[in-house]
């Protein structure tokens, strides 16, 4: 595939998506639609492209690979776009780290063709790292605790383990992913929902049987990846 993921999250999922829409109904385009937030929920800002940064490349696109970079929405613990994504749009990553995840999903769309591999991070900048670092020591919007982290006070975010002063993310060699089913783009129910920092997220957290084999499934579909104990959807290089 030669199409590249360029510009904004919305822009970025369509072309990733909408090749394969070809033959859905309008109802299942629909769906796809709603899975992914509104343009208004992107902060404008100048859309200044930085350059990728040296070693890395830009994800190239697969049949079963969309990508929604939520750091650059309101979609995250934040409630807000981070610093550095307004123009780190792209999915950004390490050469290697790159053919891992289009490996994964090609093996994904022969294995399990009903299913993908949905994107929430790649690259991220230090500059958004540092962002996550001082939203930590804000004070706390309760809508947002109580959605993104119920039992654990954001200044402990970091000490927990659940936000890191450095970053695989940074060397562009960790990934957040999901599975989603195809033709709708719902994503496989996993206990939990991205950025969710509690016990629920982690290896520990108490979910159902379906929930322990979907996460089960996601590692065994990122096959070159290791993935962490306390967030079921985050994954780095396993020769990193
Ligand atoms: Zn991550």
């Amino acid at each position: 595939m030669k199409n590249i993921v360029r510009g904004w999250p919305l822009v970025l999922f369509c072309s990733v998506a909408c090749n394969s829409d070809a033959g859905r109904s309008q109802e299942q385009r629909q769906t796809v639609a709603s899975a992914v937030p509104a343009r208004g929920d992107v902060e404008k800002r100048p859309a200044i492209q930085q350059p990728i940064p040296a070693g890395m490349v830009e994800l190239t696109t697969h049949s079963r690979l969309r990508v929604q970079l939520v750091y650059a929405t309101t979609q995250n613990v934040t409630g807000r776009p981070l610093e550095g994504y307004q123009s780190n749009g792209r999915c950004v990553l390490r050469k290697d780290t790159a053919d891992a995840v289009i490996a994964a999903a090609r093996d994904l769309s022969e294995s399990r063709p009903a299913l993908g591999i949905l994107l929430w991070d790649c690259y991220r900048p230090q500059v958004a790292v540092d962002d996550l670092l001082a939203w930590t020591q804000m004070p706390t919007d309760e809508t947002l605790k109580s959605q993104y982290f119920p039992s654990i006070d954001k200044r402990q975010l970091v000490n927990a383990g659940y936000i890191a002063e450095r970053s695989s993310h940074t060397k562009g060699t960790a990934i957040d992913a999901t599975l989603v089913e195809w033709s709708t783009g719902t994503p496989l129910d996993m206990g939990t929902r991205h950025d969710y920092f509690d016990k629920l997220a982690g290896n520990k957290g108490k979910i159902t049987n379906l929930q322990r084999a979907n996460r089960r499934l996601l590692q065994s579909v990122l096959h070159d990846f290791r993935p962490y104990a306390r967030e079921w959807w985050h994954f780095s290089l396993t020769n990193e």
